[in-house]
């Protein structure tokens, strides 16, 4: 079984700034990256909060970009998901979904977060035929069409005004009767003409037939009165979850999932050798600039313990 230096496991932001900085180390660096290249952003558009761009930059270019900076330094790319982990002693065995098995003298995670659903009955099965947590990926399919986005944070607001490029109208459908999302997004929300708001209003089903969905029941939680409402799309704007289930409790999360940092301001975890980045560790701030700096700060903890530990 093939022994790396650094395994990198997730391709955000962070994973990539990672990779970048023990691959510049020569480390040689292996990514992970998951099925899904490049994380959150390459399911966005513009992304006018990432420095040095100033005219913006769109999710998936920067992606792209963070990807080939650190190719160029001699960083490996596999696109499986890890299913399997054993921190019991170094080097770590880490054991892929496609059958690939490595040794890793360090680990760097960086698997961030995926939207969360609402845990209704048919909507899995109905993702693809209506139900999407990714305005920027299937929004286009919703040209002259109704939809409805569940939330009241950022997400939903900016999957609600990204779909209002397509969608002849956009319902956001919020449990209470204000919104979490920021100031100026909310603003921006409600000055849109084609968004209108259901309050107080939870899901309680989603209707379809053959073709997809067909509508939502819903029930306001105020009043208690249900009724159904006509759509053909429903976004999920709900928030996120880390995606720490391939642990099996070997780092010590919070309850939600999240990695808990151990020796603040460093990025370790309990397990020495394994080191944590990004939206996975991170519930508070989640931005691409901070999950980036967190990478870097991994991979000179990676490099140092490699040095203290003779694997440099
Ligand atoms: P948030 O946790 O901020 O908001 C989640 C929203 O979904 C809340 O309004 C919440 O309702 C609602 N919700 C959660 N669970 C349920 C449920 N089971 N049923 C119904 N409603 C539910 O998550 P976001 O993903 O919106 O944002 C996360 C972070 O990312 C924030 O810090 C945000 O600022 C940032 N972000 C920034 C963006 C930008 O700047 N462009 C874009 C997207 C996110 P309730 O309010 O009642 O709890």
């Amino acid at each position: 079984m093939e022994t790396k230096k650094v395994i990198i496991i997730g391709s955000g932001p962070a994973g990539y700034t990672a990779a970048l900085y023990t691959s510049r180390a020569n480390l040689a660096p292996l990514v992970i990256e998951g099925h899904e290249p490049g994380g959150q952003l390459t399911t966005t558009t513009d992304v006018e909060n990432f420095p040095g761009f100033p005219e913006g930059v769109m999710g998936p270019d920067l992606m792209a970009n963070m990807k080939k900076q650190a190719a160029r330094f001699g960083t490996q790319y596999l696109q499986t998901h890890v299913s399997d982990v054993d921190l019991s002693k170094r080097p770590f065995k880490v054991t892929c979904e496609n059958g690939n098995e490595f040794l890793a003298e360090t680990l760097i995670i960086s698997t961030g977060a995926s939207a969360k659903y609402l845990g209704l009955p048919n909507e899995m099965a109905l993702i693809g035929k209506g139900v999407s947590a990714c305005a920027t990926c299937d929004g286009f399919f919703y040209r002259d069409k109704v939809v409805h986005v569940i939330g009241g944070g950022d997400t939903a607001m900016e999957e609600a005004m990204f779909l209002t490029k397509f969608a002849s109208k956009v319902y956001v459908v919020h449990r209470r009767d204000t919104l979490r999302a920021s100031k100026p997004m909310q603003e921006r929300a409600m000055a849109n003409e084609k968004i209108d708001f259901v309050w107080n209003t939870e899901v309680e089903e989603i209707l379809a037939d053959d073709t997809g969905v067909t509508g939502i029941r819903v029930k306001n939680n105020q009043t208690g009165e249900v009724s159904e409402r006509a759509t053909d799309g429903f976004f999920l704007g709900i928030g996120h979850r880390p995606n720490t289930g391939f642990l099996k409790g070997q780092i010590k999360t919070d309850e939600q999932g999240y990695i808990i940092p151990q020796n603040s301001p460093h990025p370790d975890t309990n397990v020495a050798g394994v080191f944590a980045c990004g939206d996975v560790q991170d519930s508070y701030y989640r931005q691409a600039i901070s999950a980036a700096g967190s990478g870097c700060m991994a991979a000179i903890r990676a490099e140092r313990f490699l040095e203290e530990n003779g694997g440099h």
